[in-house]
């Protein structure tokens, strides 16, 4: 990892040299980097409908990762400034204090089919139940392969909800082991091949045949332990910010207002790494934000306690519907890098990875936040951006962003101001 040292001070062409030695990249994979279009448009015309182009997004290397005694280069993809600087110095803090712990369970997706009309629910169920076997059956006749790998669906459930007319839904639930794969399809293919018998079953009609997002039975956790030293700043002792740390996660636990802007924190850093490895972040996104809420109420994802040490603990548990195969994963070329860059060798690893990337993230956001604020870290990645929006060309960026910076005016009228006094001297 000495490699990387001062990452961040290498120029592009430096960063990929280093990457490409560490992750053994060949020419092809090497060439997909310099690229900015590593996926075809060929490809990209087969994955969407009406493809016109491709949408680009720079890919950065999160520094430090620490879990379960592995270290990690963490391939994020994103537009948005600081998370990666976030990521690297909030994981070389947690490895400082000997890393990130991470576990995740079985994993097993959710397929629902609800059923409506149906004359009597507990006839419904009790014939339901006694069907068990030969229902999880007929839904592994739908994808033999999955079985083959040593998955498949394993058990079924039945739930009932009430509309707000009252009305009592029928819903089944199928619980399939989806090994590497995300599953989506695959659940889809087995609840929409059950209904039919369901319907037989239970008498009523099914108009719901789909996987559920919120997949609780799919989870990865993560958590981290500091010492108070560790986090001591200039001006402020370890305590402090341990215990103000403590305060802002007790803030969100009360406020949903906070709650929203602590867990998007968490996101930044799951969801660039999601992207980054092809897979579908608007599932992960729904399956967070559904188990943030799953008492009833709006919470933050994680939580911060200090132990009977006074060492800081942060915890992280999230449904994690990650995949190592299928959906676009194979065919986006970084989606493969990504998976060599980091070294991850499961889906279950990548659970973990993305979890304690979330957790790490909203570390690095909570101790900025509390202590010098958010804005410092942040200024001279947005002045550059600030300076790109107003129309600043390669050779200028630095130097309008470095104007914006020592005159604080962080506005793009004060970048296109100096841009054009700048042109006018030349
Ligand atoms: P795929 O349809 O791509 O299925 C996974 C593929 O991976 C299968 O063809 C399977 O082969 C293959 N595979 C190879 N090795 C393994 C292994 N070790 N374990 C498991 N499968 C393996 O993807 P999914 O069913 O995972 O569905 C994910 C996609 O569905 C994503 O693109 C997602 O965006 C999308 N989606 C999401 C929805 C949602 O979130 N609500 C709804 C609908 C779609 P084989 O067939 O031989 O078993």
């Amino acid at each position: 990892m000495e490699a990387f040292d001062k990452f961040y001070k290498k120029t592009v062409e430096e960063r990929r040299a280093v990457l490409a030695e560490y992750a053994n990249l060949n020419e092809e994979e090497q060439a997909f980097l310099a690229s900015t279009g590593a996926l075809s448009l060929d490809k990209a015309n087969h994955m969407i409908e009406n493809t016109v182009g491709i949408y680009s997004l720079p890919l950065g290397l999160g520094m430090n990762m620490l879990l379960n005694e592995k270290k990690y280069v963490v391939p994020m993809a994103m537009e948005e400034p600081s998370v990666v600087a976030a990521q690297s110095s909030g994981a070389k803090l947690i490895a400082q204090n000997g890393g990130m712990k991470g576990t995740a369970t079985d994993r097993k997706m959710i397929g629902q089919v609800e059923l409506i009309n149906v004359p009597d629910v507990h006839v419904a169920k009790e014939k339901v139940i006694a069907s068990r076997e030969k229902l999880i059956a007929i839904a592994n006749g739908a994808h033999p392969s999955l079985q083959k790998r040593g998955g498949g669906a394993v058990d079924l459930q039945v739930r009932t909800a009430k509309t707000v007319s009252e009305e009592t839904l029928f819903i089944v639930h199928l619980l399939v082991d989806t090994k590497e794969a995300m599953g989506a399809n695959m659940v889809n293919t087995m609840v929409e091949t059950l209904a039919p018998e369901l319907e037989i079953l239970t008498d009523g009609t099914a108009n719901m045949r789909i996987l559920s997002n919120l997949v609780d039975e799919a989870t990865a956790t993560v958590t981290c332990r500091l010492s108070p030293l560790s986090l001591a700043t200039k001006t402020q002792s370890g305590e402090w910010v341990r215990d103000r740390i403590i305060a802002a996660y007790e803030f969100a636990d009360a406020d949903i207002y906070r709650a929203a802007t602590h867990n998007k924190g968490i996101m930044n850093g799951i969801d660039a790494v999601i992207m980054a490895f092809g897979n579908d972040w608007r599932a992960v996104e729904a399956a967070s934000h559904a188990y943030a809420a799953r008492t009833g109420s709006y919470k933050p994802m994680s939580k911060w306690s200090k132990d009977r040490q006074g060492y800081l603990v942060g915890e992280l548990t999230l449904p994690m519907p990650v995949a190592f195969v299928g959906g676009s994963i194979g065919i986006h070329p970084i989606a493969s890098l990504s998976k060599k860059i980091a070294r991850v060798e499961s889906a279950k690893e990548l659970a973990m990875l993305v979890c304690a990337v979330g957790l790490t993230q909203n570390l690095a956001a909570l101790k900025a936040l509390v202590t010098e604020g958010i804005q410092r870290g942040h200024m001279s990645l947005q002045a550059k951006s600030l300076a790109m929006t107003a129309g600043a060309n390669a050779h200028e960026i630095e130097q309008v962003a470095q104007f914006l910076q020592e005159s604080k005016q962080l506005n793009v009228m004060a970048a296109k101001a100096y841009i054009a006094t700048l042109r006018s001297k030349k």
